[in-house]
């Protein structure tokens, strides 16, 4: 059994290999901290905060309040770093504190056995976004395949441990949602991962158990973005072997309703102006760090001629020339990937592409080729 359980944790790993953009502690502070004490990995718990202070919404605002956190931590409270391990804006911005491998200072007499997530805001009454909850999923899937987590790990809130309102009642009430929630001090055992149990066949099971590792990102439907229905439909062989990089080269969204909008408008575009059956992208995503679901993962998409048929191709909403796509929408895109990787319908070897590697085209524009160029299976 031990030996199954590490095999489908292995191999669910490597099917991942995906983790969201983390802005270093050396690119948001240059202060000098003395923290020393290493934190023993993998560790069983990731522990929710709320700072408790206004919310960010951009790249440099989060900065700006990660650095004013990380003065009251290391003035007023005397620490020798931010408490932290990790802290995430409204926009889906991840900042570093103490990272993966230095004990915290956020949930005393726990610190050495978590990582401590501290959500930017104050959410008694209402709750991060959904671009800042994926973004601390995907962060968590991370570290479990970093190590940095255990595979059995539970999920808890500040005020599981100590006598505290954090991480705010909205927030915890959601984390109770959570797949790996455990109130107090439990740890679940493995036996929770792998239900409905060991009698299923092996495949079934590892893939069960990597969609519980690994989760998915909140995806769109047709009917919730208001789709109009295909006019035909041809099905796609999966696991397909590509997953082609585009922008839309339209108008930006940063809002499920003008996503949804703009979805709508590109969907008209393909089927009357150009004729096509549907909408021509397998997933569109927004900066509001969401995925819509275009022709999804089992329709061939219109989107690259001769690709169409081996390739997924997930467009970014936006003309993405002389910027990127911000940290929600990257992070969105990734973990989308890994997701149909989970699911079977990315071949765990697929190759990552941009629209201009197989057609003349200046698709995905000069900025987002370039971020699409460091990620993992880019292959031109
Ligand atoms: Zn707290
Ligand atoms: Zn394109």
């Amino acid at each position: 059994m031990t030996r199954l359980l590490l095999l489908l944790a292995t191999v669910c790993a490597v099917a991942y290999g995906e983790c969201p953009n983390i802005i270093s502690k050396s690119a948001w502070s240059i202060k000098k901290t003395g923290c020393q004490t290493a934190l023993k990995s993998p560790v069983p718990w990731v522990i929710f905060h709320h700072s408790d202070t206004p919310p960010c919404t951009s790249k440099d605002g989060c900065i700006t309040r990660a650095r004013n956190i990380l003065d009251y931590h290391t003035g007023t409270q005397g620490w020798c770093d931010i408490g932290y391990n990790f802290l995430i804006g409204s926009d889906g911005t991840i900042l570093e504190g103490r990272g993966w491998s230095k004990v915290g200072a956020h949930a005393k007499g726990f610190n050495s056995m978590s990582i401590g997530i501290c959500f930017i805001g104050n959410f008694q009454n209402g709750l991060p976004s959904e671009a800042a909850i994926n973004a601390a999923k995907s962060l968590i899937r991370c570290g479990v395949e970093l190590k940095k987590i255990k595979v059995n790990y539970t999920v808890k809130g500040h005020k599981d441990v100590t006598s505290t309102s954090c991480p705010g009642d909205a927030l915890y009430n959601n984390l109770k949602k959570w797949d790996r929630f455990m109130a107090k001090t439990g740890t679940l055992p493995y036996a929770s991962l792998l239900c409905p149990g060991i009698m299923i066949p092996f495949l079934l099971l590892l893939s069960l158990s990597c969609m519980v590792i690994h989760g998915c990102p909140t995806i769109v439907t047709r009917a919730q973005w208001g789709g109009k229905n295909p006019s035909c439909r041809s099905r796609l062989n999966t696991p397909v072997p590509n997953v082609i990089i585009h922008h839309t080269e339209g108008a930006f969204c940063s809002s499920r309703s003008t996503c949804s909008a703009q979805v709508r408008n590109i969907q008209n575009y393909h089927m009357k102006t150009r004729g096509w059956c549907d909408i021509g992208y397998n997933f569109l995503i927004g900066e509001d760090g969401l995925v819509y679901e275009g022709r999804g993962w089992t329709s061939r998409g219109a989107h690259a001629t001769s690709y169409n048929p081996i390739s997924s191709g997930i467009s970014f909403i936006g003309s993405f020339t002389n910027r990127a796509p911000n940290n929600a929408a990257l992070n969105a895109a990734r973990s989308l990937i890994a997701c149909g990787v989970s699911k079977n319908v990315i071949r765990g070897s697929y190759a990552l592409k941009g629209h201009r590697n197989v057609m003349s085209t200046s698709c995905p524009g000069n900025s987002l080729y370039k971020v699409i160029q460091r990620w993992p299976h880019f292959k031109p």
